[in-house]
Protein backbone atom coordinates (compact mmCIF):
# COMPACT_ATOMS: atom_id res chain seq x y z
CA UNK A 1 0.00 0.00 0.00
CA UNK A 2 1.21 3.18 -1.05
CA UNK A 3 2.17 6.08 1.57
CA UNK A 4 -1.43 7.87 3.27
CA UNK A 5 -2.48 10.86 1.94
CA UNK A 6 -2.50 13.71 4.63
CA UNK A 7 1.71 13.24 4.59
CA UNK A 8 2.44 13.20 1.05
CA UNK A 9 -0.35 15.94 0.46
CA UNK A 10 1.31 18.27 3.25
CA UNK A 11 4.84 17.38 3.40
CA UNK A 12 6.88 19.17 0.22
CA UNK A 13 5.21 22.30 0.75
CA UNK A 14 6.60 25.04 2.53
CA UNK A 15 3.28 26.86 3.23
CA UNK A 16 1.90 27.75 6.21
CA UNK A 17 -1.59 28.53 7.49
CA UNK A 18 -2.23 29.11 10.47
CA UNK A 19 -0.59 25.98 12.42
CA UNK A 20 -1.74 23.77 9.04
CA UNK A 21 0.23 23.56 6.46
CA UNK A 22 -1.23 22.56 2.86
CA UNK A 23 0.39 21.78 -0.43
CA UNK A 24 0.17 23.83 -2.83
CA UNK A 25 1.43 21.71 -5.98
CA UNK A 26 -2.01 20.56 -7.07
CA UNK A 27 -3.05 22.79 -10.20
CA UNK A 28 -6.81 23.55 -8.97
CA UNK A 29 -5.63 24.41 -5.84
CA UNK A 30 -2.55 26.67 -6.75
CA UNK A 31 -4.44 29.59 -7.36
CA UNK A 32 -6.22 30.79 -4.37
CA UNK A 33 -2.99 29.86 -2.05
CA UNK A 34 -0.72 31.36 -4.63
CA UNK A 35 -2.03 34.59 -2.98
CA UNK A 36 -0.73 33.77 0.80
CA UNK A 37 2.83 34.25 -0.91
CA UNK A 38 2.60 36.19 -4.19
CA UNK A 39 -0.40 38.27 -3.84
CA UNK A 40 -1.93 38.37 -7.44
CA UNK A 41 -2.19 42.52 -8.29
CA UNK A 42 -2.76 41.88 -12.37
CA UNK A 43 -6.19 42.83 -14.12
CA UNK A 44 -9.38 40.85 -12.49
CA UNK A 45 -12.04 39.47 -14.90
CA UNK A 46 -15.18 41.30 -14.80
CA UNK A 47 -18.02 39.34 -14.00
CA UNK A 48 -21.24 39.08 -14.50
CA UNK A 49 -24.20 37.65 -12.75
CA UNK A 50 -27.33 36.49 -14.15
CA UNK A 51 -30.17 35.65 -11.51
CA UNK A 52 -29.85 37.30 -7.93
CA UNK A 53 -30.82 34.44 -6.08
CA UNK A 54 -29.59 32.60 -3.33
CA UNK A 55 -26.62 30.90 -4.75
CA UNK A 56 -26.12 34.24 -6.39
CA UNK A 57 -25.46 36.04 -2.94
CA UNK A 58 -23.17 33.14 -1.99
CA UNK A 59 -21.10 33.97 -4.80
CA UNK A 60 -21.26 37.52 -4.71
CA UNK A 61 -19.05 36.66 -1.49
CA UNK A 62 -16.77 34.58 -3.55
CA UNK A 63 -16.31 37.51 -5.57
CA UNK A 64 -15.20 39.86 -3.05
CA UNK A 65 -12.65 37.30 -1.64
CA UNK A 66 -11.48 36.41 -5.29
CA UNK A 67 -8.21 37.27 -6.39
CA UNK A 68 -8.58 37.10 -10.06
CA UNK A 69 -12.32 37.82 -10.38
CA UNK A 70 -14.74 40.53 -9.26
CA UNK A 71 -18.45 41.80 -9.47
CA UNK A 72 -18.60 44.33 -12.26
CA UNK A 73 -22.20 43.71 -13.27
CA UNK A 74 -25.72 41.76 -12.50
CA UNK A 75 -28.36 41.02 -14.62
CA UNK A 76 -32.32 41.22 -12.59
CA UNK A 77 -35.32 40.87 -13.54
CA UNK A 78 -36.67 42.79 -10.24
CA UNK A 79 -35.82 46.80 -10.02
CA UNK A 80 -35.66 46.74 -6.27
CA UNK A 81 -32.81 43.65 -6.26
CA UNK A 82 -31.02 46.08 -8.74
CA UNK A 83 -31.22 49.09 -7.04
CA UNK A 84 -30.17 46.97 -3.64
CA UNK A 85 -27.02 45.20 -5.57
CA UNK A 86 -26.14 48.91 -6.96
CA UNK A 87 -25.71 49.89 -3.70
CA UNK A 88 -24.36 47.19 -1.89
CA UNK A 89 -21.60 45.81 -4.37
CA UNK A 90 -20.99 49.33 -6.19
CA UNK A 91 -22.27 48.73 -9.38
CA UNK A 92 -22.37 50.93 -12.32
CA UNK A 93 -25.57 51.56 -13.48
CA UNK A 94 -24.31 51.22 -17.06
CA UNK A 95 -23.44 47.53 -16.07
CA UNK A 96 -27.15 46.84 -14.98
CA UNK A 97 -29.06 44.98 -16.92
CA UNK A 98 -32.26 42.80 -16.73
CA UNK A 99 -33.72 39.57 -19.34
CA UNK A 100 -34.78 42.01 -21.95
CA UNK A 101 -31.61 44.25 -22.25
CA UNK A 102 -29.34 41.15 -21.96
CA UNK A 103 -27.69 41.12 -25.31
CA UNK A 104 -26.62 44.82 -25.10
CA UNK A 105 -24.18 43.44 -22.43
CA UNK A 106 -22.36 42.68 -26.17
CA UNK A 107 -21.04 46.60 -26.49
CA UNK A 108 -19.88 46.71 -22.97
CA UNK A 109 -16.32 45.97 -22.51
CA UNK A 110 -16.57 46.31 -18.82
CA UNK A 111 -18.11 42.62 -18.92
CA UNK A 112 -15.62 39.64 -19.67
CA UNK A 113 -17.75 36.95 -17.84
CA UNK A 114 -21.29 36.18 -17.28
CA UNK A 115 -22.20 33.73 -14.55
CA UNK A 116 -25.62 32.18 -15.17
CA UNK A 117 -27.37 31.34 -11.27
CA UNK A 118 -30.76 30.91 -13.08
CA UNK A 119 -33.12 28.35 -12.80
CA UNK A 120 -32.22 24.95 -14.35
CA UNK A 121 -34.59 25.41 -17.15
CA UNK A 122 -32.79 28.75 -18.12
CA UNK A 123 -28.62 27.66 -18.30
CA UNK A 124 -29.33 26.95 -22.21
CA UNK A 125 -30.84 29.89 -23.64
CA UNK A 126 -28.52 32.63 -21.54
CA UNK A 127 -25.49 30.81 -21.85
CA UNK A 128 -25.92 30.49 -25.45
CA UNK A 129 -26.86 34.62 -25.16
CA UNK A 130 -23.78 35.24 -23.51
CA UNK A 131 -21.81 33.71 -25.75
CA UNK A 132 -23.00 35.18 -28.38
CA UNK A 133 -22.13 38.57 -26.76
CA UNK A 134 -19.23 37.74 -26.74
CA UNK A 135 -18.75 36.67 -22.82
CA UNK A 136 -17.00 33.88 -21.18
CA UNK A 137 -19.72 31.86 -19.18
CA UNK A 138 -20.45 30.11 -15.85
CA UNK A 139 -23.14 28.42 -15.80
CA UNK A 140 -24.57 26.40 -12.67
CA UNK A 141 -25.06 22.68 -12.40
CA UNK A 142 -26.52 20.76 -13.74
CA UNK A 143 -25.74 22.46 -17.29
CA UNK A 144 -29.13 21.54 -19.04
CA UNK A 145 -31.50 18.87 -19.35
CA UNK A 146 -30.15 16.76 -21.94
CA UNK A 147 -26.59 15.86 -23.44
CA UNK A 148 -28.23 17.83 -26.52
CA UNK A 149 -28.36 20.91 -24.79
CA UNK A 150 -24.95 20.27 -23.32
CA UNK A 151 -23.68 20.25 -27.01
CA UNK A 152 -25.84 23.29 -28.26
CA UNK A 153 -24.27 25.37 -25.55
CA UNK A 154 -20.45 24.64 -26.03
CA UNK A 155 -20.91 24.49 -29.46
CA UNK A 156 -22.53 28.16 -29.16
CA UNK A 157 -19.05 28.81 -27.01
CA UNK A 158 -16.74 27.88 -29.57
CA UNK A 159 -18.05 29.49 -32.56
CA UNK A 160 -18.14 32.56 -30.62
CA UNK A 161 -14.48 32.12 -29.64
CA UNK A 162 -15.01 32.15 -25.40
CA UNK A 163 -14.83 29.81 -22.90
CA UNK A 164 -17.39 27.67 -21.38
CA UNK A 165 -17.35 26.58 -17.83
CA UNK A 166 -19.33 24.68 -14.94
CA UNK A 167 -20.07 25.67 -11.55
CA UNK A 168 -18.23 22.48 -10.00
CA UNK A 169 -16.88 24.24 -7.01
CA UNK A 170 -16.02 21.19 -5.28
CA UNK A 171 -12.89 20.77 -8.06
CA UNK A 172 -11.30 23.30 -6.20
CA UNK A 173 -12.04 22.11 -2.69
CA UNK A 174 -8.88 20.61 -0.77
CA UNK A 175 -10.80 17.77 0.99
CA UNK A 176 -12.27 16.78 -2.71
CA UNK A 177 -8.77 17.36 -4.54
CA UNK A 178 -7.37 14.79 -1.67
CA UNK A 179 -10.19 11.98 -2.48
CA UNK A 180 -9.28 12.14 -6.24
CA UNK A 181 -5.91 11.59 -5.37
CA UNK A 182 -6.57 8.67 -3.51
CA UNK A 183 -8.49 7.32 -6.06
CA UNK A 184 -6.85 7.63 -8.74
CA UNK A 185 -3.50 6.82 -7.85
CA UNK A 186 -4.51 4.00 -6.26
CA UNK A 187 -3.31 5.02 -2.80
CA UNK A 188 -5.21 1.94 -0.98
CA UNK A 189 -5.72 -0.07 -3.94
CA UNK A 190 -8.60 -0.70 -6.63
CA UNK A 191 -11.26 1.27 -5.45
CA UNK A 192 -14.34 -1.27 -5.85
CA UNK A 193 -17.51 0.19 -4.37
CA UNK A 194 -18.23 4.01 -4.02
CA UNK A 195 -21.58 5.58 -1.86
CA UNK A 196 -22.50 8.93 -2.54
CA UNK A 197 -25.37 10.44 -1.45
CA UNK A 198 -26.67 14.04 -0.67
CA UNK A 199 -30.24 15.14 0.54
CA UNK A 200 -31.97 17.55 1.84
CA UNK A 201 -35.56 17.79 3.68
CA UNK A 202 -37.73 19.86 1.64
CA UNK A 203 -40.69 19.96 3.59
CA UNK A 204 -42.00 22.95 4.03
CA UNK A 205 -41.30 24.30 0.29
CA UNK A 206 -43.49 26.69 -1.33
CA UNK A 207 -45.62 25.01 -4.28
CA UNK A 208 -44.83 27.69 -6.46
CA UNK A 209 -40.99 27.12 -5.51
CA UNK A 210 -39.42 26.30 -9.16
CA UNK A 211 -37.67 23.62 -7.96
CA UNK A 212 -41.02 21.28 -7.95
CA UNK A 213 -41.75 22.59 -11.68
CA UNK A 214 -40.77 20.43 -14.37
CA UNK A 215 -39.84 23.33 -17.01
CA UNK A 216 -37.69 25.21 -15.04
CA UNK A 217 -35.97 22.39 -12.86
CA UNK A 218 -35.66 19.54 -15.32
CA UNK A 219 -36.56 17.28 -12.39
CA UNK A 220 -36.26 16.80 -8.85
CA UNK A 221 -33.27 15.56 -6.61
CA UNK A 222 -31.55 14.01 -9.25
CA UNK A 223 -31.31 17.19 -11.29
CA UNK A 224 -30.78 19.42 -8.04
CA UNK A 225 -28.19 17.37 -6.53
CA UNK A 226 -27.23 13.91 -8.75
CA UNK A 227 -24.34 15.64 -10.14
CA UNK A 228 -22.13 16.07 -7.19
CA UNK A 229 -22.50 12.11 -6.50
CA UNK A 230 -22.16 11.14 -10.09
CA UNK A 231 -18.78 13.91 -10.24
CA UNK A 232 -17.10 12.66 -7.30
CA UNK A 233 -17.67 8.70 -9.06
CA UNK A 234 -15.91 9.52 -11.97
CA UNK A 235 -13.17 11.95 -10.31
CA UNK A 236 -12.05 9.15 -7.84
CA UNK A 237 -12.03 6.38 -10.14
CA UNK A 238 -10.70 8.48 -13.48
CA UNK A 239 -13.15 6.48 -15.38
CA UNK A 240 -16.28 7.11 -17.06
CA UNK A 241 -19.75 4.82 -16.34
CA UNK A 242 -21.01 1.87 -19.03
CA UNK A 243 -24.07 0.84 -17.75
CA UNK A 244 -26.75 2.29 -15.03
CA UNK A 245 -29.60 0.94 -13.11
CA UNK A 246 -31.97 3.09 -11.02
CA UNK A 247 -35.10 3.31 -8.70
CA UNK A 248 -37.52 5.94 -7.97
CA UNK A 249 -38.25 5.91 -3.90
CA UNK A 250 -42.00 6.21 -3.39
CA UNK A 251 -43.16 10.01 -2.66
CA UNK A 252 -44.26 10.49 0.86
CA UNK A 253 -45.24 14.10 -0.11
CA UNK A 254 -47.13 13.74 -3.16
CA UNK A 255 -49.25 17.08 -2.78
CA UNK A 256 -45.35 18.78 -3.25
CA UNK A 257 -43.55 16.36 -5.88
CA UNK A 258 -46.76 16.85 -8.46
CA UNK A 259 -44.06 17.04 -11.55
CA UNK A 260 -40.62 15.53 -10.36
CA UNK A 261 -39.17 12.83 -8.50
CA UNK A 262 -38.92 12.93 -4.74
CA UNK A 263 -36.39 9.86 -4.07
CA UNK A 264 -33.95 8.63 -6.37
CA UNK A 265 -30.97 5.71 -6.11
CA UNK A 266 -29.08 4.31 -8.61
CA UNK A 267 -26.00 2.05 -9.18
CA UNK A 268 -23.50 2.85 -11.75
CA UNK A 269 -20.73 0.21 -13.11
CA UNK A 270 -17.69 1.21 -14.01
CA UNK A 271 -14.84 -0.59 -16.89
CA UNK A 272 -12.83 -1.67 -13.65
CA UNK A 273 -15.31 -3.19 -12.26
CA UNK A 274 -16.31 -0.82 -9.50
CA UNK A 275 -19.92 -0.27 -8.18
CA UNK A 276 -21.17 3.20 -7.23
CA UNK A 277 -24.63 3.49 -5.44
CA UNK A 278 -26.35 6.43 -4.56
CA UNK A 279 -29.51 7.85 -3.60
CA UNK A 280 -30.52 11.52 -3.69
CA UNK A 281 -33.21 12.97 -1.59
CA UNK A 282 -35.83 15.63 -1.12
CA UNK A 283 -37.48 13.84 2.29
CA UNK A 284 -34.44 13.75 4.48
CA UNK A 285 -31.13 15.24 4.92
CA UNK A 286 -28.11 13.18 3.87
CA UNK A 287 -24.47 13.99 3.07
CA UNK A 288 -21.56 11.54 2.48
CA UNK A 289 -19.28 9.72 -0.03
CA UNK A 290 -17.49 6.48 1.59
CA UNK A 291 -15.15 4.81 -0.92
CA UNK A 292 -13.79 1.13 -0.11
CA UNK A 293 -10.61 -0.31 -2.06
CA UNK A 294 -8.69 -3.49 -1.82
CA UNK A 295 -6.60 -2.34 1.28
CA UNK A 296 -8.71 0.13 3.13
CA UNK A 297 -11.00 2.87 2.82
CA UNK A 298 -11.61 6.51 2.56
CA UNK A 299 -14.58 8.99 3.59
CA UNK A 300 -15.85 12.61 3.88
CA UNK A 301 -19.03 13.53 5.99
CA UNK A 302 -20.27 15.74 5.43
CA UNK A 303 -18.60 15.67 1.81
CA UNK A 304 -20.63 17.69 -0.54
CA UNK A 305 -22.63 21.00 0.70
CA UNK A 306 -20.38 23.84 1.43
CA UNK A 307 -18.73 22.44 4.61
CA UNK A 308 -16.77 22.28 6.74
CA UNK A 309 -16.21 19.15 5.62
CA UNK A 310 -14.53 15.79 7.84
CA UNK A 311 -12.23 13.25 6.10
CA UNK A 312 -10.78 9.87 7.48
CA UNK A 313 -9.51 7.21 6.10
CA UNK A 314 -8.99 4.04 7.54
CA UNK A 315 -5.53 5.11 8.63
CA UNK A 316 -6.14 8.52 9.74
CA UNK A 317 -8.20 11.08 9.52
CA UNK A 318 -7.42 14.34 6.87
CA UNK A 319 -9.03 17.77 7.70
CA UNK A 320 -7.85 20.39 5.45
CA UNK A 321 -8.34 24.18 6.45
CA UNK A 322 -11.73 25.35 5.77
CA UNK A 323 -12.18 27.47 2.40
CA UNK A 324 -14.29 29.95 0.94
CA UNK A 325 -15.58 27.32 -2.21
CA UNK A 326 -16.15 30.34 -4.22
CA UNK A 327 -13.65 31.99 -4.43
CA UNK A 328 -11.24 29.29 -5.04
CA UNK A 329 -13.21 28.38 -7.89
CA UNK A 330 -13.55 31.87 -9.35
CA UNK A 331 -9.92 31.90 -8.57
CA UNK A 332 -9.18 28.36 -10.61
CA UNK A 333 -11.19 29.44 -13.35
CA UNK A 334 -10.39 33.17 -13.69
CA UNK A 335 -6.65 33.03 -13.40
CA UNK A 336 -6.89 30.82 -16.96
CA UNK A 337 -8.94 33.20 -18.87
CA UNK A 338 -6.84 36.44 -18.21
CA UNK A 339 -3.82 34.61 -19.33
CA UNK A 340 -5.19 33.38 -22.12
CA UNK A 341 -5.16 29.32 -21.66
CA UNK A 342 -7.42 26.90 -21.83
CA UNK A 343 -9.53 25.84 -19.41
CA UNK A 344 -8.99 22.04 -17.84
CA UNK A 345 -11.38 19.69 -19.46
CA UNK A 346 -12.56 18.77 -15.67
CA UNK A 347 -14.27 22.36 -15.34
CA UNK A 348 -15.61 22.72 -18.76
CA UNK A 349 -19.10 22.13 -20.80
CA UNK A 350 -17.43 18.92 -21.71
CA UNK A 351 -17.77 17.35 -18.15
CA UNK A 352 -21.12 18.87 -17.37
CA UNK A 353 -22.47 16.89 -21.02
CA UNK A 354 -20.71 13.91 -19.50
CA UNK A 355 -22.50 14.22 -16.30
CA UNK A 356 -25.38 14.84 -17.93
CA UNK A 357 -25.25 11.92 -20.67
CA UNK A 358 -25.29 9.85 -17.08
CA UNK A 359 -28.44 11.80 -15.87
CA UNK A 360 -30.47 10.79 -18.90
CA UNK A 361 -29.33 7.53 -18.19
CA UNK A 362 -30.28 7.49 -14.51
CA UNK A 363 -33.93 8.46 -15.68
CA UNK A 364 -34.10 6.06 -18.54
CA UNK A 365 -33.10 3.52 -16.03
CA UNK A 366 -35.37 4.16 -13.64
CA UNK A 367 -38.73 4.67 -15.87
CA UNK A 368 -38.18 1.87 -17.87
CA UNK A 369 -36.61 -0.72 -14.92
CA UNK A 370 -33.82 -1.61 -17.39
CA UNK A 371 -30.25 -1.82 -17.02
CA UNK A 372 -28.97 1.18 -19.71
CA UNK A 373 -25.88 1.11 -21.39
CA UNK A 374 -24.27 5.02 -21.18
CA UNK A 375 -21.73 4.82 -24.21
P1 LIG B 1 -33.07 30.91 -6.56
O1 LIG B 1 -34.50 30.56 -6.80
O2 LIG B 1 -32.70 31.35 -5.21
O3 LIG B 1 -32.60 32.01 -7.61
C1 LIG B 1 -32.98 31.97 -8.96
C2 LIG B 1 -32.97 33.38 -9.51
O4 LIG B 1 -33.46 33.35 -10.86
C3 LIG B 1 -33.87 34.35 -8.73
O5 LIG B 1 -33.19 35.55 -8.54
C4 LIG B 1 -35.04 34.56 -9.65
O6 LIG B 1 -35.62 35.84 -9.52
C5 LIG B 1 -34.40 34.41 -11.03
N1 LIG B 1 -35.37 34.03 -12.07
C6 LIG B 1 -35.41 34.58 -13.29
N2 LIG B 1 -36.39 34.04 -14.02
C7 LIG B 1 -37.01 33.16 -13.23
C8 LIG B 1 -38.12 32.30 -13.41
N3 LIG B 1 -38.79 32.23 -14.59
N4 LIG B 1 -38.51 31.53 -12.37
C9 LIG B 1 -37.82 31.55 -11.21
N5 LIG B 1 -36.76 32.33 -10.98
C10 LIG B 1 -36.35 33.13 -11.99
O7 LIG B 1 -32.23 29.61 -7.00
P2 LIG B 1 -30.73 29.28 -6.60
O8 LIG B 1 -30.74 28.37 -5.45
O9 LIG B 1 -29.93 30.50 -6.53
O10 LIG B 1 -30.28 28.39 -7.86
C11 LIG B 1 -29.91 28.97 -9.09
C12 LIG B 1 -29.01 27.99 -9.83
O11 LIG B 1 -27.84 27.78 -9.05
C13 LIG B 1 -29.61 26.62 -10.04
O12 LIG B 1 -29.24 26.13 -11.30
C14 LIG B 1 -29.01 25.75 -8.96
O13 LIG B 1 -28.91 24.39 -9.33
C15 LIG B 1 -27.64 26.38 -8.82
N6 LIG B 1 -27.07 26.22 -7.47
C16 LIG B 1 -25.80 25.80 -7.36
C17 LIG B 1 -25.23 25.64 -6.11
C18 LIG B 1 -23.81 25.18 -5.99
O14 LIG B 1 -23.38 24.91 -4.88
N7 LIG B 1 -23.05 25.14 -7.06
C19 LIG B 1 -25.98 25.89 -4.97
C20 LIG B 1 -27.28 26.35 -5.10
C21 LIG B 1 -27.82 26.51 -6.36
Amino acid sequence: MKKVSRRSFVKSIGIGVGSTTILPTLASFDSHYLKLIQPYSGKKLNVALCGLGRYANILANGLAESEYCQLSGIITGTPEKAKNWKAKYNIPQKNIYNYESFDKIARNNDIDLIYIVLPNGMHKEYTIRAANAGKHVIVEKPMAFTEKDCQEMIDACKSAKVQLAVGYRLHYEPHHIEIKRLGQEKVFGEVRLIHASLGYNLTGTPLDDWHLNKSLAGGGALMNLGVYCIQSNRYVLGEEPVSVTAQFAPKTMPELFKEVEENITWQLNFPSGAVCTSTVSSNCNIDRFYASAENGSFELSPAISYGPFKGRTSVEEFNFPVINQQAAQLDGIGKHIIERQQLPSHISGEEGLKDMRVIEGIYKAAKTGNKIKLN
